[in-house]
């Protein structure tokens, strides 16, 4: 059967299939150009991706001179320089007891694979029965079937239910503008999350549970929540007590993004399994990476000897070297320190433009990773009713004024409120953080 293309119908799938969008033909810095030559602020990094901005000479070199070395080598045969030395960058180190990488495709492959290694570790050390993971609500994982059953997000969930897992259960997000009770210290919010961490690891039989699992600063479904002072040491010290691992998932809040290159290097703990993506390839290359701690791979290594999960394009030699040249600019260019001053002045900026707004309940986040919160009323929290489409209808409104923010939230994430999500690359300048405060103010 044919399918018409009209101009408003093309042979891709797209997101939608009601419009069209337009089409980006060229960037540079932090600006995106369409065809026709408008040139549209890129606020949102594309999906918190594009940590350099767009089309930076040194990674479009590093992909070009791998290219004319080598495109593909099978793993089963060959290990290769762009992975090794890309390797020894994120884990040579070993920063908090990481000591291996496994690069993949991107994000939902690296969650699907942490979850897959947590099960072969208690497998090695035989404990076979430890097939259950704790996960969040208000979470998001990836759009793979296991990722999908690993995040918290009822709406996502839904049309594809039943999901193929069984093994995720979810307990409360540690988000305090929604979460912590009237009155309720910080600490008192934190001691009654691990308080129901430890009930559902009572609940599934604590030697059944592999992992816990959770994005270190929340992105897309809640809108940049960082966690509480104190809340990952406390959900680390349930794993621990149980001898369950703890997983990250830093696709969105890791490598650079919230100012340290990985998020939890503010939080005081580290995790036994770490899921990065996004910023790794800063959009130049398809990549993710799983990072694992020393016990989990010497436990593999010793027990049956390899990962058993494997994909065609593991430690593909050309988005090796992208990752690997987009590690060296941010560090030749002290790109974390822009990361912490701009991410403050946007705070600030949008602080200026939206503290006393009637309808803006919230201002969050870290480093470039920074979301406002709009709500029906303030004094109640009460979110918008989503049918009004408040996030979408934002996001249009931005468009129009040339600015490109990933607003998230509202009726898809089922969840309370619409948040705007800004997340500009590492390079974004002062008078850059001013253009896109002005121009969400008009939009909002
Ligand atoms: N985890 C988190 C926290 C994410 O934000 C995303 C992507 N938005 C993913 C996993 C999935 O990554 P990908 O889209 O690259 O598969």
């Amino acid at each position: 059967m044919n399918v018409a293309v009209t101009p408003r119908r093309s042979r891709v799938l797209q997101r939608s299939s009601v419009t069209l969008p337009p089409k980006a033909v060229g960037g540079h810095g932090v600006w995106l150009v369409e065809e026709g030559g408008r040139e549209v602020l890129d606020a949102s990094g594309g999906a918190a991706v594009s940590c350099l901005g767009h089309q930076h000479p040194a990674i479009i070199e590093a992909i070009k001179a791998q290219a004319d070395k080598l495109c593909y080598a099978h793993t089963g045969f060959f290990t290769n320089e762009p992975a090794e030395a890309l390797a020894e960058k994120l884990v040579g180190h070993e920063p908090g007891g990481l000591a291996q990488a496994y690069f993949v495709a991107g994000g939902s492959e690296a969650v699907e694979a942490s979850i897959k290694l947590a099960r072969q570790y208690f497998l090695e050390i035989g404990q076979p029965q430890r097939t259950r993971f704790i996960a969040r609500t208000q979470s998001y994982h990836g759009n793979t079937l296991g990722a999908l059953s690993a995040g918290g997000n009822a709406a996502r969930k839904a049309p594809y239910a039943p999901l193929l897992s069984p093994a995720f259960s979810h307990v409360s997000p540690a988000f305090a503008y929604h979460g912590a009770e009237p009155g309720e210290s910080e600490e008192a919010h934190v001691a009654r999350l691990a308080a129901e961490l430890e009930a559902e690891f009572q609940r599934l039989g604590p030697q059944n549970v592999a992992a816990f699992m959770a994005e270190t600063v929340v992105g897309a479904t809640a809108g940049c929540v960082p966690p509480p002072a104190g809340y990952f040491k406390a959900m680390r010290a349930v794993c621990d007590r149980h001898g369950a691992l703890l997983i990250l998932d830093e696709v969105m809040s890791g490598m650079g993004r919230t100012g340290t290159l990985h998020a939890w290097e503010q939080e005081g703990i580290s995790p036994d399994i770490q899921a990065i993506a996004k910023g790794l390839g800063g959009g130049y290359q398809p990549i993710g990476a799983v990072l694992v701690a020393g016990r989990v791979v010497d436990a593999i290594e010793q027990g049956s000897g390899a990962f058993q999960h494997g994909h065609t394009y593991l430690a593909h030699p050309i988005p090796c070297a992208a990752a690997l040249a987009v590690q060296h600019v941010i560090e030749r260019e002290g790109l974390l320190e822009n990361v912490k001053a701009m991410g403050e002045l946007l705070q600030q900026r949008l602080a200026a433009r939206f503290g006393n707004h009637a309808h803006v309940g919230d201002i969050r986040g870290r480093g470039l990773f920074r979301a406002i919160e709009l709500v029906e009323d303030r004094a109640s929290r009460t979110p918008f009713d989503p049918a009004r489409k408040l996030n979408a209808r934002i996001k249009k409104e931005a468009f129009a004024r040339g600015l490109a923010c990933y607003p998230g939230g509202g009726t898809l994430d089922g969840v309370a409120g619409d948040h705007v999500l800004l997340a500009p690359p590492y390079i974004v300048s002062a008078e850059e953080v001013g253009l896109i405060v002005d121009r969400l103010g008009e939009a909002v």
